[in-house]
């Protein structure tokens, strides 16, 4: 990109909000050694942890702490940084910003640190991204993969791709000045071949970054069923402790509730329903209407009934009201009740299961039936927390390489013109093609002092 690095200074508390042992300022500039001289008396030697007292303008201490600094261009922003590490609570770190932005920083804006390391060439956009990914990650499985975007390990297969694809274009390119021996040249370096190899590449980290992005935002699972099937026991079963409550009296869960479960490290979010049904109670009704918002937004829909009863008349009533193409799962819960053991099969092409929410019978079907919906199929280390961006740009590279195959035959320029598309795509991934508003976009969901 053509911007240029801003140099003016920010700072920002760096700690989460709250009280805590420890709180940490960082400012970022060009030039702090003056910064250091005015708040701490001194400048501590780069990287080590130097006791210090943080003082006002009339040199009134405001805390103590230690002082780190780290000359540019070995600092996270690729400037001089200075981290002020002080007593963690909130009236102390306001004091401290306070005095920061007395001598000159401005308040950061969200994700401008990170912003600025990806300016100055520390991050790639990947990379940036796996920070705000390792900090928001809800199971470890998540964090592991962000750590890897973080550390450049998608950057570094995106690269090695796109890498390939210039080779190739080159190659063509190359052949288009003379076109009479074309086939033969291309075919000697096998640049079929090539191409081939280039798509089963790509199509793999494809794969990867889809179960990837299933680690990052999990799954919307939503429990329809009129009161007292067993909404409430089933998610209790499926999240392994008592989180929902759990009466004998119709219409006790209210509203929409929502909880996070892990499945092989996904997310679930879980959304328990008031039950669906006519009611005079106001509160009850804010719930039911607050349910159908979150059905809407269902990647899957657990269609909850009495085995006992099988399917009523306000089954087909609530069936008829859910959105369509989302993949349904029926579950006849309570199967304890008729002595039946859980079972698994399939009607008209929809899953149907019989188990009891009571003793357990049965949800372990439903967790492999929820993870068979939601499409995942890898257990190994080596998957990347990819963002919908991420699999949008990888997705438009795989097709240009489709369509490069297709037109092998045809004329070389459209050929070498869909290489081209193809390289670009996978440099929006790695920040190396982005508009400003992309990135504006994407550090604006920063929280601030990152
Ligand atoms: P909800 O209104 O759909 O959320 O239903 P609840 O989870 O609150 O359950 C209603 C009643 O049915 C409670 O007394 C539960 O203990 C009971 N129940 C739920 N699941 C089962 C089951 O699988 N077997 C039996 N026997 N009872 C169940
Ligand atoms: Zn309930």
């Amino acid at each position: 990109t053509a911007t240029k690095p801003p140099r003016d200074t920010i700072a920002a508390v760096a700690t989460a909000p709250g009280r805590g042992g420890i709180g940490v300022v960082r400012v970022s500039g060009a030039d702090l050694a003056p910064f250091a001289q005015a708040i701490a008396g001194r400048l501590p030697r780069p990287r080590e942890a130097h006791f210090a007292r943080f003082r006002d303008a009339q040199q009134q201490v405001l805390d103590e702490g230690l002082l780190l600094f780290f000359p540019a261009p070995h600092s996270f922003t690729g400037e001089d940084v200075l981290e002020l590490q002080g007593h963690g609570g909130p009236v102390v770190m306001q004091m401290l910003l306070a005095r920061c932005l007395e001598l000159g920083a401005r308040l950061a804006e969200p994700g401008e640190f990170t912003k600025r390391a990806f300016l100055n060439g520390k991050l790639d956009l990947a990379q940036a991204e796996g920070v705000a990914d390792l900090i928001k990650a809800s199971t470890a499985a998540a964090a592991r993969s962000a750590l890897r975007s973080l550390s450049g390990a998608f950057s570094a297969e995106v690269d090695g791709i796109r890498d390939a694809l210039i080779d190739l274009r080159m190659l063509v390119e190359a052949t288009l000045d003379f076109p009479e021996e074309e086939i033969d040249f291309l075919q000697a370096a096998d640049a079929f071949g090539r191409l081939h190899a280039l798509r089963l590449r790509l199509e793999a980290l494809l794969d990867r970054a889809r179960q990837g992005a299933l680690l990052r935002s999990g799954l919307n699972v939503v429990l329809v069923g009129r009161p007292n099937v067993g909404k409430s026991s089933l998610l209790n079963q499926l999240a392994g402790e008592e989180r929902a409550i759990v009466t004998d009296v119709a219409g006790t869960t209210r509203d929409a509730l929502r909880e996070t479960i892990q499945i092989e490290g996904i997310p679930l979010h879980v959304i328990d329903t008031a039950g669906l049904r006519e009611t005079a109670d106001q509160v009850e009704r804010i719930g039911i209407e607050r349910t159908w918002k979150e059905i809407e937004r269902a990647d899957v829909i657990l269609r909850l009934r009495d085995a006992r009863e099988g399917a009523g008349e306000e089954d087909a009533e609530i069936d008829g009201l859910l959105p369509e193409g989302v993949e349904r799962i029926t579950v006849h819960n309570k199967s304890d009740l008729l002595g039946l053991p859980a079972s698994r099969h399939e009607r008209e092409g929809a899953v149907e299961l019989h188990l009891s929410a009571r003793t357990g019978d049965g949800v372990d079907l439903l967790r492999a039936e929820l993870l068979r919906v939601a499409g995942w199929h890898a257990h190994g280390e080596d998957l990347v927390l990819a963002r919908e961006r991420h699999l949008i740009a990888l997705r438009r590279a795989l097709e240009h390489v489709c369509e490069a195959e297709e037109r092998s035959g045809a004329a070389l320029e459209l050929f070498a013109e869909e290489l081209r598309l193809a390289q670009e795509a996978l440099g929006e991934i790695t920040g190396e093609f982005s508009a400003d508003d992309l990135l504006g976009v994407i550090f604006s969901r920063f929280c601030i002092g990152k």
